[in-house]
């Protein structure tokens, strides 16, 4: 496995490789990271990782000095799970003195995350397409985690015609559900058990759709009473439709329903799909 600092490396490892298979993260890589490269490895002739926190996607009061880091652990298991290379560039090399250019998305990127984190998606969407123009892979591995990310780099891809097909990947849990996340290091052992009242709340609204239940505002009362507890601060819960993410006023067969809330330390982000699969998530 190739572990390279400069975009000129890139460039030179690509010219040598055959359809790449590219996974973007923050580094602090779990095993919701795990299952995208493994998914880059099984589907195209070799798999590219990029560790980068992205000073850009992150707000003034936001965790961008003690988000976690561990390249070290990173490196090994990119290794371990067959990735044919690891890009793992310095600030500079990402924005060099001078850089001066923003990617600006649509509507998509206002609402929730882009609301709570005003500028998140025009970092997100910088970085994803320097990455991109640089490591030029025919897919990218996206989570499901991060729905809204997941759409508004499949919008930004369409639009800009990289011609890169964007992968949307199930959500990673724990075993009592909580969602995977590098953030989750935030937690106490009590703020962790506080925090499944998240996935609680997700899984059971998708009980009740599962029962036959499609009135959005049914579901979203019934997150809000799941979710609301004490050391629990509810952000928002939205009822939305998966590709607009615009909030449902009526039934509808296919539903994204979202959370965010701050538990301890940690701002946590969980969602999930009812009426399709992330698979099916495409850029229309
Ligand atoms: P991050 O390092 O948090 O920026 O995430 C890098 C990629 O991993 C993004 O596409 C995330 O959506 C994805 N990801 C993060 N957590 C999970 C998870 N629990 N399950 C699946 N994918 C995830």
């Amino acid at each position: 496995m190739k572990v390279v600092r400069t975009a000129t490396e890139v460039r030179a490892w690509r010219a040598r490789s055959g359809r790449v298979g590219f996974v973007p993260t923050m580094g602090a890589l779990h095993a919701g990271h795990a299952a995208l490269i493994e998914r880059a490895v099984a589907e195209c002739d070799v798999a590219a990782v990029s560790i980068f926190v992205n000073p850009t996607q992150f707000g003034p009061h936001d965790d961008f000095r003690s988000y976690p880091r561990n390249e070290f652990a990173d490196l090994a298991l990119c290794e371990r799970l067959g990735a044919a290379m690891v890009f793992v560039p310095s600030e500079d090399e990402m924005y060099p003195a001078g850089d001066a250019t923003r990617i600006q998305p649509g509507a998509l990127a206002l609402l929730l995350e882009g609301a709570a984190r005003p500028g998140h998606f025009v970092g997100v969407c910088t970085v994803v397409a320097k990455l991109f123009a640089i490591v030029r892979p025919e897919a990218a591995y996206f989570g499901q985690k991060d729905f809204q990310q997941l759409r508004v780099v499949q919008t930004m891809t369409r639009d800009l015609r990289f011609g890169i097909r964007v992968v949307g990947c199930p959500t990673v849990r724990e075993p009592e559900g909580l969602a995977m996340s590098s953030r989750n290091a935030y937690l106490e052992a009590e703020d962790r058990r506080n925090a499944l009242a998240l996935s609680r709340a997700l899984f059971a609204a998708g009980d009740l759709w599962s029962g036959g239940e499609r009135d959005p505002a049914v579901l979203r009362d019934r997150v809000k009473k799941v979710v609301s507890q004490p050391d629990v601060a509810l952000e928002y819960v939205s009822v939305a439709d998966p590709y607009t993410l615009e909030e449902l006023r009526g039934p509808a067969g296919q539903v994204v329903i979202s959370v965010a809330a701050r538990v301890g330390k940690a701002r946590l982000i969980d969602n999930v799909l009812l009426g399709l699969d992330v698979d099916g998530v495409g850029p229309g």
